[in-house]
C-alpha cells in the first residue's frame, strides 16, 4: 500500500475513534457497569481493563504510528526529489504531452478577494507562479516545489479538503513548462475553472451555504489576514452587509465560476 494511501486510511480510522469510545461508553452503561450492581452482565474488572486500553494504548499506538507514517512519507518525498533528478527536464519538449487538468485546495482571503494557497502565497484566477524561496526561479525548477499544484483525481482533493475546513475546491488547468507526478501535475501557470462550491454551511455544517462572509483572522508570527468562508442565512446574519458577498458577487470578483 502507498504511504499516502496509508495515510489517507489511519486518519478515516482514527475519525470514528471518539465514536467507538462513546459506543464503548454506552455499553457499559447498559451492561450495569457504572451502577452499584454487585453482578453486572459484564465483570467490571473486565470492562475497566478494556477501557484502560482504549483509552490509553489506543492513544499511544496512534502517536507511535504516527511517527512511523510521518517518517515513511518523508522518506517517499526524498525518493520523489531524487527521481526528479533523472528525468530530463532540461527539454521541455521531451515532457509527457498531457492535458493537466486537476483539482486544488486554496483559501479565499483579502477585503478584495484573491485565492490563497496552503503555503501562503497569493495568486488570481489566471496567473503565473513566482518561487517562493529563490526569486531568480522560472517555476517548475526540478528539486524546488515552486508551481502550481493540481491532484488529478477529484477524490484525493476531497479529502484534503476534509483535512484543511477552511480551504475551497478548484477545478483547474495548468499550462506551460510542467511536471507530471502519479498524484497530479506541477506546472508553471493556472487557470481556475469553478469553485466546487460546499454545499452546507461551513460553521454549522448543517443548512444551506447562502453566502460569503469574511473575517480577520489574527495571527502570532505574521499581520493577520481577512478571511472567506461561505455560511448559511442563520450564521452569516450576524455579519456586516461590508462583510458579506453574494456567491454571484464572489464569482465576479474572483473571476471564476461557483458550481
Ligand atoms: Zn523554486
Ligand atoms: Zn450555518
Amino acid at each position: 500500500m502507498r504511504v499516502s494511501q496509508l495515510r489517507k486510511n489511519f486518519i478515516a480510522a482514527l475519525r470514528l475513534y471518539p465514536l467507538f469510545i462513546a459506543a464503548l461508553l454506552l455499553l457499559g452503561f447498559l451492561l450495569g457497569d457504572f451502577s452499584e450492581r454487585s453482578d453486572p452482565i459484564l465483570a467490571k474488572d473486565t470492562y475497566y481493563a478494556i477501557l484502560k486500553i482504549v483509552l490509553g494504548v489506543v492513544p499511544i499506538s496512534a502517536m507511535v504510528a504516527f511517527l512511523l507514517i510521518g517518517n515513511a512519507s518523508d522518506r517517499a518525498f526524498l525518493r520523489n526529489n531524487e527521481n526528479q533528478e533523472n528525468f530530463d527536464f532540461e527539454d521541455a519538449f521531451t515532457l509527457p504531452d498531457e492535458k493537466m487538468h486537476g483539482y486544488k485546495l486554496a483559501r479565499i482571503v483579502g477585503r478584495e478577494p484573491i485565492f490563497m494557497g496552503l503555503t501562503g502565497d497569493t495568486y488570481r484566477s489566471d496567473d503565473s507562479s513566482h518561487c517562493g524561496i529563490y526569486p531568480d526561479h522560472v517555476p517548475p525548477v526540478k528539486g524546488c516545489q515552486c508551481g502550481f499544484h493540481a491532484f488529478k483525481d477529484l477524490s484525493e482533493a476531497i479529502f484534503e479538503r476534509s483535512i484543511y475546513r477552511t480551504a475551497f475546491l478548484f477545478d483547474v488547468n495548468l499550462y506551460g513548462l510542467g511536471f507530471v507526478y502519479r498524484r497530479g501535475y506541477r506546472a508553471e501557470t493556472q487557470v481556475i475553472n469553478h469553485m466546487i462550491a460546499p454545499k452546507k454551511c461551513m460553521l454549522c455544517k448543517t443548512l444551506p451555504a447562502r453566502k460569503f462572509v469574511t473575517k480577520y483572522e489574527f495571527n502570532d508570527s505574521q499581520p493577520g489576514i481577512w478571511s472567506w468562508q461561505i455560511r448559511c442565512s442563520v450564521c452569516s446574519s450576524f455579519f456586516k452587509p461590508a462583510d458579506t458577498l453574494s456567491l454571484d458577487q464572489m464569482a465576479q470578483r474572483l473571476k471564476i465560476k461557483i458550481i
